[in-house]
């Protein structure tokens, strides 16, 4: 069985980010420059943006994190995404989510410039990337097919069963998956809540994409000996014996599900690790200006 390590992957890659960058530099080019705008003090939300702005500083990118009280106004939070959009220093921002009810996050993404989105979220990247076309892809779904990639897994041909249809996870990697690029060609199943037999389906899979937020939901007996399992789950579970009173558990019980894999991510140390390296490689493409 192999390990998928994003966390080792992630770091690889954040390597030849930061010697891109040095290049980038030494021929005169700005640095590449991410912002954030985070509203409120979701627990959650702080941890990622901080992981987020710190791999900025691992590779030698800037960083602006830009924060309001959950009181802001939605019409005051698109003036500052419109800022964004015009500040020529910004290569591409993301709006942390979740938002606070009183704002549409619609709104919010389809007022980001496409060129800067680099979440991949407003329906312009999300059409391109469904037409093949360049286009920002979302971090978790880019990250998985790089884990995909590097790990020389192929995809052509196979059977993929994605649990899980979010405008995020499930449905972006669905899409890639059935694709014609690289990590594509695949047959592709896409499961949800509504699905009957899920586990008769995903015994059929040759790579499962579990993406519920569902701890534990991936059993051994529901998955074909030799597959690839890829847990893109994250649930903090209250567990007292833990430093901070909760584990990060994924889709997928990896204890029993790993003895049954060809190759499988653990959590933590998969998708995650691997969802930010993602958005620095958006963010370098913006700075590259490579996405006409
Ligand atoms: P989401 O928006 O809540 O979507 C969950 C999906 O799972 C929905 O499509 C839902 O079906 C489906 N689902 C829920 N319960 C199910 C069940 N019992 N059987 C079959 N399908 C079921 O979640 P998300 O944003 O995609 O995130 C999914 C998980 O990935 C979460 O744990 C999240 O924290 C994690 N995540 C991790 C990363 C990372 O970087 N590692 C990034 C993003 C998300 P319906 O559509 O029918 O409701």
């Amino acid at each position: 069985m192999v390990l998928l390590d994003g966390k080792k992957l992630a770091d690889e890659i954040k390597l030849e980010i930061s010697r891109e960058v040095k290049q980038l530099q030494a021929a005169g080019a700005k640095t590449p420059h991410l912002a954030t705008i985070l509203v409120g003090n979701d627990g959650g939300s702080l941890t990622y943006v901080g992981k987020k702005m710190e791999s900025c500083k691992e590779v030698g990118f800037n960083s602006t994190l830009l924060r309001f009280e959950d009181t802001i106004t939605e019409s005051d939070l698109l003036a500052e995404v419109k800022k964004l959009n015009n500040n020529p220093d910004i290569d591409g921002f993301i709006v942390q989510f979740p938002l606070p009810k009183h704002i549409n996050p619609n709104k919010v993404i389809m007022t980001i410039d496409p060129k800067k989105d680099v979440d991949g979220f407003h329906p312009m990247n999300v059409g391109r990337m469904a037409l093949g076309l360049p286009a920002y892809v979302s971090a978790t779904p880019l990250g998985i097919t790089k884990i995909l990639e590097r790990y020389n897994i192929t995809t052509e041909g196979k059977h993929c069963v994605v649990i899980g249809r979010s405008n995020i996870v499930g449905r972006p990697i669905s899409i890639l998956l059935s694709g014609q690029a690289k990590t594509g060609n695949a047959t592709v199943t896409v499961c949800h809540s509504k699905t009957k037999n899920i586990k008769e389906i995903a015994l059929t899979a040759d790579i499962i994409i579990a993406a519920m937020g569902r701890p534990g939901f991936v059993t051994a007996d529901m998955v074909k000996e030799g597959a690839v399992v890829i847990d893109v789950g994250t649930t903090r579970v209250t567990d007292a014996s833990a430093k901070k009173g909760w584990r990060l558990k994924g889709d997928v019980k990896y204890d029993e599900v790993a003895s049954k894999c060809s190759a499988i991510t653990p959590v933590p140390g998969g998708v995650g690790p691997m969802t930010v390296v993602s958005l620095l490689l958006n963010t370098l493409k913006a700075a590259k200006n490579e996405i006409e």
